[in-house]
Parts: structure tokens; C-alpha cells; sequence
């Protein structure tokens, strides 16, 4: 598989508007932007980094993805985002080495990037996304 960059790093808050301060206020990162992807039910805040970004990620409903890691685990660290160049490509290589996937195809995320988790438990309790920007 070929990685060209970590794309960003998931970040989960109870609040963007909170959870922000730290990372502007104190880090001096600019807010680049934010947006709502409902089917996730998840607002995502983007602060770039470099070649990278932090992501925040604030839940939009009590059922959604990232309310409920924050209810098991707690606020802080969610996912790694390693950037593909071809996402469907990877998955088949995935699925060839027997990795569990959470996406076994991929949707679109925030920016319109494609995107694809994989399993916990197929990579030491990590949560990975791999995504592909055109
Ligand atoms: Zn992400």
C-alpha cells in the first residue's frame, strides 16, 4: 500500500467552540474551516498543521459515532487519517490480507475527500481512516 502523508489526526470534543480555544488560542493554529456531515451526525472543525490537519470533531446527535466513543473513552484522540493515493485500490489490498474493515467501500467525508475506516481490532485498537483528496 502506498501512504503519502498523515492526512490528519481526529480529535473528539464535547465542543468545537470549547474545544478550539486550546488549539487556537494556545497553539496558534488557524481555524481553516468547518462543516456538518450528517450522516456521520458529526461536525468536523479543520486547523492545518503543516502538510496536515487537527480535526476536531463534535457529535450532532446523542446516538453518533463520536458521542458514543466519547461516552466509552473519554474526550481526546479519535482516528489517524493516512492520505492514499487510491482509496478502492487500498481496500482490496486490505481485504486481501484479511484486515477487518468498518467501510468495506468508501464514502465521501468532510471536504469531499473519500473515505474508509478500518477496524479497531484489525489494527491494535487504533482507529484508522485512509482518504483520498482529488
Ligand atoms: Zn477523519
Amino acid at each position: 500500500m502506498k501512504i503519502t502523508k498523515i492526512d490528519h489526526l481526529g480529535i473528539a470534543v464535547p465542543s468545537i467552540e470549547d474545544g478550539k480555544k486550546f488549539w487556537t488560542d494556545v497553539l496558534g493554529l488557524e481555524l481553516e474551516g468547518s462543516e456538518t456531515v450528517e450522516e456521520q451526525k458529526v461536525t468536523t472543525a479543520f486547523f492545518p498543521v503543516g502538510q496536515s490537519e487537527v480535526e476536531l470533531l463534535e457529535s450532532t446527535a446523542p446516538d453518533g459515532p463520536v458521542a458514543k466513543f466519547i461516552e466509552k473513552k473519554g474526550a481526546g484522540f479519535q482516528h489517524v487519517a493516512f492520505q492514499v493515493p487510491d482509496i478502492v485500490e487500498a481496500l482490496e489490498e486490505l481485504k486481501e490480507k484479511g484486515i477487518k474493515l468498518i467501510d468495506q467501500t468508501p464514502r465521501i467525508g468532510a471536504g469531499g475527500a473519500k473515505i474508509a475506516f478500518l477496524h479497531p481490532k484489525a489494527t491494535g485498537g487504533i482507529l484508522v481512516e485512509l482518504c483520498q483528496r482529488d
